[in-house]
């Protein structure tokens, strides 16, 4: 699904180098989860692969069901696939979530060279689907995220991977700032999607999000590189010990 080799990643501005060489392969229908500490490059993995800009891509590559992204534009990896729900939401004042996410699934299906989704189907779908997201309809014609409380917004991101059904499903620190209740709403709406055709990449700081999204794989990242790869244990054993022994290993 994913596969990303060598990849160093520098900032356009300064001549601060903070990807360091990342490999790491996704397979189709994998959960695959990245822990490390701040600072270690995880949020600017996320938004190198979703076409952020402001970051110089200066060796290596990254391809999503075999053709090259990182050339695309935005709209082009969202079209193939590639979905980001963000660590910070942005707020969109006077654009309404509703007409934002129905713009969006439609882009997507153009580009795809589908027919766009008719204003019913549209509805009673997105309807479904906040429900089950403890989204209400007066939530759906605010703003897009303006005057959403933290767990809103990251509900509100979960819905839009929802309507977008993308393969490659990127989720930065989903779990920040959401209380326990929002967490298991948030991780059951992840696993309602999880299917062999998509994969996900859930970066995270804790252990707890992991007891409800089971991760295939778990992946330890410093200082811009993937240190180690393992099982679901070595989210537990980075719980327990922290990532200081890790560090002094892998240095
Ligand atoms: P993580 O998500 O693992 O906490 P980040 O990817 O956010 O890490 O950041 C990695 C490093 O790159 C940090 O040292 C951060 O300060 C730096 N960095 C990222 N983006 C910028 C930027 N636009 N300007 C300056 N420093 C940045
Ligand atoms: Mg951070
Ligand atoms: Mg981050």
């Amino acid at each position: 699904m994913l596969e990303i080799k060598n990849l160093h990643v520098k900032l356009q501005e300064e001549d601060k180098q903070i990807l360091k060489g990342v490999d790491l392969t996704v397979e189709a229908g994998k959960v695959h989860a990245i822990m490390g500490p701040n600072g270690s490059g995880k949020s600017t993995l996320s938004y190198v692969l979703s076409g952020r800009d402001g970051y110089e891509v200066t060796d290596g590559s990254a391809t999503l069901m075999g053709e090259d992204i990182l050339d695309m534009e935005v709209e082009d990896r969202a079209a193939a696939g590639l979905f980001l729900a963000f660590q910070y939401p942005v707020e969109i004042p006077g654009v309404g979530n509703m007409t934002f996410l129905r713009t969006a699934v439609n882009a997507q299906r153009k580009a795809r060279g589908e027919d766009e989704m008719s204003a019913a189907e549209f509805l009673k779908v997105i309807r479904e689907k906040a429900k089950s997201l403890q989204i209400d309809a007066e939530m759906l014609k605010r703003p897009v995220n303006v005057g959403f409380s933290g767990g809103e917004k990251k509900r509100n991101e979960i819905l839009q991977m929802a309507m977008l059904e993308p393969k490659m499903c990127i989720l930065d620190e989903t779990d920040s700032g959401l209380d326990v209740d929002a967490m298991k709403l948030v991780s059951e709406g992840v696993n309602a999607l999880r299917n062999e055709g998509r994969s996900f990449l859930v970066i995270t700081h804790y252990q707890r999000l992991l007891d409800h999204i089971k991760p295939d794989v778990v992946h330890i990242m410093a200082n811009g590189r993937i240190i180690k790869t393992g099982g679901p244990e070595l989210a537990l054993e980075v719980e327990h010990n922290g990532y200081a022994d890790l560090m002094a290993e892998e240095a």
